[in-house]
């Protein structure tokens, strides 16, 4: 392997690379004990917490009870002597930002005590309130910065935990963040509201089914990680991946993935020696991890957790980006969460399984064994399956981001047209539904609801098709479509919310067809799933999202096809997703515009970050080599002549017209760049339809140089250096 310095330096440093710590040692310290072991537990709040207070807060977390003021002092002060006895110096109230990234205030535990002398002090008013200055946080105009104070509220659902660091530890407090008018300034507090409303319509429909205990039906998750790891020299040389996340620049690999010999192959020693600490780490704060496995890629990995509850598992999935890349680092690689870091090969997702159930009924999306079961089963499946083909441009627009473009509506899975995968047993079930409402002249095809059982669906048989964006998988839905860096908090919160609403309506139809009768039940079913499936059913597709066949029956069909970003985006504040959420009081006619806002804003920000830093690299790295390397052909063809050779100079008129190509193209996107400011959505439109193109031509001809100039004096690590260097 050649190659100039820079990139020799990095190849040296990961051939040397020695592990820097102590091999971890799980015989020493089991994983059993380590779990949790940092986390402020029901168990450890039964041990210390005096016995009302415990029930009390019980009843808030299992019940939604409220919480009041002298529960919470008792609360906070066992929090703090517990954190003080684990080494924390400070407390720190995390929030999720509009960003959709992870943002925290520390406090010191640290009072002044007036004798010159300071105690340690923490009261239940701090544990529930916080003020950050969040400021500075995108809020799509809800809250100008005058007013700019929002504040911080526990969420008592999630537990607090310990942060450590080798020079300490912070006690965490999961919270909502919301302005000071009660607007939710973030990604939480939504969830929860819509969440709630799951709950309330799901009681309605297991009232109809006599059953009800009072149990909480809570919305579950379960989300699988992809990334990639590379080594940091790599990294630091590579400004793209730096400040992007993604490789503005990159020939392709001689060897990709075609070859499919990392897809589960054994995981190289670097790699699977950090994959164990993350895990080690996240056990620590109580995160369920589960599996680790090689991905399509070359340099891709995947890591999944045991589901929890959506608003538990959410913060976890925060925990576990930021411990993926904490640790990587460590071990010398870094950790790429981007959709699509390296062109022409694989991207990277992240798969949320989502279902919903109760403590006393468990997962209402498991087909049951009696008719009871599966004819609750079937009414909640088909409220996904309406609310999906309702909502699918809300759908759509929730995974919408300037990353995920890459994937969805490229020629990579899944597909932007939003689809259910059932199978083919459940399908079968439903088309018998579908066409045995006449049951005399179709008895033979016809499922009696609540009479005949469900033949046997297997689980996971969602995962023979890799290519729908949303996929029955047994016992849950697996929405496929999310992009890998996102936080899963939003995507959550539609689900929760288009499921409840579809919920909603079925309820009251069946509480009016049935009006009290419970013997009137199965027959109100089954003509209202007879009735969803008709309006509903051309959301279930069961074969391959990636053929073009399939975007010409998608269109007969009329679902849409949002393709990017710009188009998606604006659907989030849609006639009927404003509707919708206000209906079930998620988010505010206003909270919506503000999410809107902030999305096209962002979108367009990081399209136009990508455009000036292609534009930079390629005046400053690639057209320095190529010219570097053309003076070197001249002189070559100069000395030739000299001495009478004859010759031709191919290479050198191709690098001239490259190189010249390479300048146009770049004066052209510094022309598109300077373009005079507009509206958020004139923006992201400029971003879409004038930089990416502009940034597309400049690509080609330097990935084209890339492929002739001498290797020593290309500035950039290759995509073979990056992806197969371990
Ligand atoms: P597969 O490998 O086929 O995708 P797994 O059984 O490994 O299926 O599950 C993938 C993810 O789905 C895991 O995180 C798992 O915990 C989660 N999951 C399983 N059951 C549920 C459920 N009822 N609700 C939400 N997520 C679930
Ligand atoms: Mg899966």
């Amino acid at each position: 392997m050649s190659g100039n310095k820079a990139r020799l330096d990095a190849i040296s440093a990961v051939i040397n690379y020695k592990p820097i710590s102590e091999p971890l040692n799980f015989a020493e310290t089991p994983t059993k004990e380590l779990f949790a072991s940092n986390v402020f537990s029901t168990a450890v709040m039964k041990q210390r917490l005096p016995k009302p207070v415990y029930k009390s807060i019980m009843a808030t977390i299992q019940k939604g009870a409220p919480l009041d003021t002298s529960t919470a002092d008792v609360v906070a002060s066992a929090m703090k002597d517990w954190a003080i006895e684990k080494g924390a110096t400070h407390y720190a109230h995390v929030f999720y930002p509009l960003t959709g990234l992870t943002a925290e205030k520390h406090d010191s535990f640290l009072s002044p005590n007036g004798d010159g002398l300071a105690i340690a002090e923490f009261s239940g008013e701090q544990l529930i309130q916080g003020e950050p200055d969040g400021s500075s946080f995108p809020t799509g105009g809800i809250r100008p910065t005058f007013e700019a104070r929002g504040y911080t509220a526990w969420d008592v659902t999630s537990l607090a935990y310990i942060l450590e660091n080798p020079n300490g530890t912070t006690l965490c407090i999961p919270t909502a963040f919301v302005s000071w008018t009660g607007e939710a300034l973030d990604k939480k507090t939504p969830l929860l509201r819509a969440m709630k409303a799951l709950n309330t319509q799901a009681q309605r429909i297991l009232k109809l089914f006599g059953d009800t205990d009072g149990s909480l039906v809570t919305s579950t998750a379960g989300p699988e990680q992809e990334y990639f790891l590379i080594d940091r020299n790599f990294f630091l040389a590579r400004p793209d991946l730096m400040t992007a996340g993604r490789t503005l620049f990159g020939a392709a690999p001689a060897k990709g993935q075609e070859f499919d010999d990392h897809y589960f192959g054994a995981i190289p020693e670097r790699v699977l020696a950090c994959m164990m600490e993350t895990e080690r780490e996240l056990y620590k704060l109580g995160v369920p991890v589960k599996t680790r496995h090689n991905e399509v890629a070359p340099g891709q990995y995947e890591v999944a957790p045991v589901f929890e509850n959506a608003n538990v598992a959410t913060d976890h999935q925060q925990l576990l980006m930021i411990m993926l890349k904490r640790v990587a680092e460590k071990y010398g690689m870094v950790c790429i969460t981007h959709e699509k870091p390296f062109a022409g090969v694989n991207g990277s997702g992240k798969h949320v399984n989502f279902s919903f159930g109760s403590a006393s009924l468990g997962n209402l999306l498991e087909p049951g064994d009696t008719p009871h079961e599966n004819a609750r089963f079937l009414v909640f499946c088909a409220a996904v399956i309406r609310a999906v083909d309702k909502y699918a441009p809300l759908l759509r627009s929730v995974i919408a981001h300037a990353g995920n473009d890459h994937r969805l509506g490229a020629n990579e899975a899944p597909p932007a047209i939003i689809s259910i995968f059932l199978g083919d047993q459940l399908t079968e079930v439903f088309e018998q539904i579908k066409t045995g409402g006449a049951k005399s002249s179709k008895a033979k095809s016809t499922l009696n609801i609540g009479v005949d059982t469900l033949p046997p669906l297997p689980l996971h048989s969602g995962d023979r098709n890799r290519t729908s964006p949303f996929a029955f998988t047994g016992n849950k839905f697996e929405f496929r479509a999310v992009g890998s860096s996102q936080s899963i908090a939003t995507p959550l919160m539609a689900l929760n919310t288009i499921v409840a609403e579809s919920i909603d309506a079925i309820a009251t139809r069946l509480e009016a067809d049935t009006a009290g009768d419970a013997g009137k039940l199965d027959d109100a079913i089954q003509k209202l799933l007879q009735e969803i499936m008709v309006e509903h059913g051309r959301i279930i597709f069961n074969g391959d999202g990636y053929s073009e066949a399939w975007h010409k029956e998608a269109e007969a069909r009329g679902l849409p096809n949002l393709r990017t970003s710009v188009e998606a985006i604006p659907e989030f504040g849609s006639e009927a997703a404003v509707e919708l959420f206000k209906k079930y009081n998620v988010l505010s006619p206003r909270e919506v515009e503000s999410r809107v806002e902030v999305k096209l804003e962002q979108y367009a920000m990081a399209i136009a970050v990508e455009a000036k830093l292609t534009a930079k690299i390629a005046k400053t790295m690639i057209f320095p080599a190529a010219i570097r390397y053309q003076s070197e052909l001249a002189t070559t063809c100069a000395n030739l002549k000299a001495v009478g050779y004859s010759f031709d100079t191919n290479t050198l008129d191709r690098v001239t017209e490259l190189v010249r190509c390479l300048q146009d193209s770049t004066v052209e996107l510094d022309m598109a760049l300077a373009h005079e400011g507009g509206s958020v959505f004139e923006e992201a439109e400029h971003a879409l339809k004038k930089l990416i193109p502009a940034m597309n031509v400049v690509r080609e001809y330097a990935d084209t140089l890339e492929t002739i100039v001498a290797d020593d004096l290309w500035p950039l690590p290759s995509y073979q250096e990056m992806l197969f260097i371990k």
